[in-house]
């Protein structure tokens, strides 16, 4: 019987761990890989205090970190939530099972993959899932945002600002995204917009060189040089087998209170998995410690952690 079990070993489980171990708190963490999204940035500096790395030695920092405190950690996808009557019996996929008393859900979320030729291979090495975490990486260079509703957009007008050009590329011929950020997009000069078309390929030697454009309707083929892709199509969040025990929103993001408390006592989430805005590194790593610090105070009867220093 664990203390506390953290699934995700992402920015917000790895943190949560520092902080619940560091209680003393018996904690596991189990998660399918280590490092979660940010290890897919081949470039990080917006974290503070550590100037830019690739993000998987930022992960392998705070796995080191959390393991040195004493985390244990479990490879392994989890699929399975139930509650007991001394907390939570969690299973995973392979068969294993494990209790706790408390439960810190941090299992982020997945960026929706196009499934093309060279999407996985060019991933972190011009190939992309997030504008606002890599769009300084393209300063007068060429790119091409691929979706069509608001990220996308709103996406493609920010890194105009950067890039010398940009190429908006989305299978309809109008936009999901809010009319007056569409405006913008149509009078934007450094913008190009590609409709009714979709990237078949992406192409490159080490890195990112060009992508190859159909036009679904005419099944012509382009191929446009461009240093990066990014892909703006929206997330998947798999809630599914915590949604009989906490309440999620429209987004089936775990709905939490600003200590990270779920509907269900004993269960805590953290992170990209739940409605916190600006999904960031350093926002799911301060996630994480709140939850874990709000997990130990559920622990121990509302007598554990201050809630500040004063
Ligand atoms: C390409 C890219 C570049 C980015 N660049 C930056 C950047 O430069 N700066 C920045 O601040 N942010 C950046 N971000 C955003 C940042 O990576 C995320 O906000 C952050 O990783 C969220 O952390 P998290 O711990 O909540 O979730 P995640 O990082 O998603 O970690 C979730 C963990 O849970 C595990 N998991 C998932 N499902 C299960 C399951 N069922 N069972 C067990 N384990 C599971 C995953 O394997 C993973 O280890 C970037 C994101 C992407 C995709």
């Amino acid at each position: 019987m664990y203390d506390v079990i953290i699934v995700g070993a992402g920015a917000a489980g790895l943190t949560a761990a520092i902080y619940t171990c560091r209680k003393k708190l018996r904690t596991a963490i189990i998660s399918i890989d280590v490092g979660g999204q940010t290890n897919l940035t081949s470039h990080i500096e917006n974290y503070p205090g550590t100037g830019p790395m690739h993000g998987m030695e930022l992960m392998q920092r705070f796995q080191n970190e959390a393991i040195g405190f004493g985390a244990e950690l479990i490879m392994g996808k989890v699929n399975k939530v139930d509650k007991t009557e001394k907390g939570f019996k969690i299973g995973l996929a392979n068969g294993e099972e494990y209790e706790c008393k408390a439960l810190i859900l941090a299992y982020g979320k997945v960026p929706r993959s196009l499934g093309i030729e060279g999407e996985e291979k060019f991933m972190g090495r011009g190939v992309t899932t997030c504008v606002t975490c890599d769009a300084p990486l393209y300063k007068n260079r060429e790119a091409v945002v691929i979706g069509g509703g608001n990220s996308a957009v709103e996406g493609a007008l920010e890194l105009a600002t950067i890039a010398r050009k940009v190429y908006l590329v989305h299978r309809r011929g109008t936009f999901r995204a809010d009319e007056i950020t569409v405006e913008k997009l149509k009078e934007n000069k450094n913008i190009e917009l590609v409709l009714n078309s979709v990237v078949a390929k992406i192409v490159g030697g080490k890195n990112v060189e060009s992508v190859e454009v159909e036009n679904i309707a005419t099944k012509e083929k382009k191929f446009f040089k461009v240093d990066g892709v990014f892909i703006e199509i929206g997330y998947v969040v798999d809630t599914s087998f915590v949604q009989h025990l906490v309440k999620v929103n429209e987004r089936k993001e775990i709905i939490v209170d600003e200590r990270g408390n779920t509907s269900c006592p004993g269960i805590f989430a953290a992170g990209d998995i739940t409605p916190v805005p600006y999904k960031q590194t350093v926002i799911a790593a301060g996630d994480g410690s709140k939850a874990a610090l709000e997990c130990y105070r559920w622990l121990t009867g509302g007598k554990g952690a201050v809630l500040d220093w004063s």
